[in-house]
């Protein structure tokens, strides 16, 4: 079971933030406060000077990254790897969980037994709610979560938050709409619990099977938030800074007939974006399937592939932060 080794898993007994973040797994947002934020996009912004500057350092020479992935992926995965090779770091790449013995029945607890002999740190992508919990539990070398099932991502969350700050300058202040699969999507989740925060009023737009979860919401209106819940975009379009929209997560419906009932409810359109403010931030973790039209892509506000960039800044920045070499 869980150990704690000398010089791994070391939890915030130190003033300093970086010491904080040493040896720490990344399971929940709900594990940060708003000074381990500012923190970690402060060391962000400096590997995105680093990369923009000179592509690539070597603070984690000699390190070695197990990325293994229980689920699609194509922005997380490849993020990650890069991440890692840009600070100098090598990876283990365990995409096709079919091809590893992971298909001859091996448990979880084993698979992360055996890769945190070869590997420092180990970020998992799991079906199930809980699972990276579970993996850290076992794990002595840092876990950081790549998503567990419906319930968090919050190296996603953290990314959020990261390009709003960037895209507006602030957070405090802001009214965040949240629009499309609000259940199921753990992008949103994440990003729901980082932003209870900061001095936030959201707008939970979705079609009626699939709101907010009550957990989510109660969490923010006990952190003070107003939270309104309405099934159109029309209602938000006007006042909202970020609308951050998400797929309707298919491979969570148990009945499809309901998922094709839901799945086109929302397109962002050039015609919706010529009602929005002047100044705000159009969102998307990435995939979209139909939700923002493809001709909003040349729109300044359209932050989601600037959004999908700072993901690698962010997970450079967790990465050397778990490690020590922040
Ligand atoms: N890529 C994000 C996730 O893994 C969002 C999505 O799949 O819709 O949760």
């Amino acid at each position: 079971m869980a150990t704690m080794v000398n010089g791994q898993k070391r939890v915030g007994l130190a003033a300093d933030r970086r010491h904080s973040f040493y040896g720490r797994d990344i399971v929940s947002v709900k594990q940060f406060s708003r000074e381990d934020l500012t923190y970690i996009f402060g060391v962000a912004n400096e590997m995105r000077s680093i990369v923009r500057r000179v592509g690539t350092t070597d603070l984690l020479k000699g390190y070695v990254l197990a990325n293994l992935f229980y689920e699609p992926s194509t922005r997380t995965s490849s993020s990650f790897i890069a991440a890692m090779v840009r600070l100098g770091g090598s990876v283990i790449p365990i995409h096709g969980v079919q091809y590893s013995s992971v298909s001859k029945g091996e448990s979880l607890p084993d698979t992360i037994r055996t890769l945190e002999s070869y590997a420092d740190v180990i970020v998992l992508r799991h079906p199930e709610v809980g699972a990276s919990e579970v993996a850290a539990r076992y794990a002595s070398k840092p876990v950081i979560s790549a998503g567990d099932g419906v319930g968090e991502h919050p190296t996603q969350g953290l990314l959020d938050l990261y390009t709003i700050y960037s895209e507006l300058g602030t957070i405090d202040g802001l009214h965040v709409a949240m629009v499309g699969d609000l259940k199921n999507g753990r992008t949103v989740h994440s990003l729901a619990r980082l932003l209870r925060l900061y001095d936030t009023t959201l707008t939970m737009v979705s079609p009626d099977i699939l709101r907010l979860p009550e957990e989510n919401k109660q969490e923010l209106i006990a952190a003070g938030r107003t939270v309104h819940e309405t099934d159109s975009v029309d209602d938000v379009i006007e006042s909202a800074d970020v609308l951050y929209v998400t797929r309707v997560q298919k491979e969570r419906f148990a009945d499809l007939r309901e998922y094709e009932a839901v799945k086109d409810c929302y397109e962002i359109t050039p015609a919706l974006m010529a009602r929005a403010k002047e100044r705000m931030a159009l969102m998307h973790p990435l995939p979209r399937v139909g939700e923002i039209h493809y001709d909003v892509d040349d729109d300044p506000r359209a932050a989601y592939f600037r959004q999908m960039e700072n993901g690698m800044y962010i997970r450079m920045a967790l990465l050397a932060a778990v490690l020590g070499k922040a």
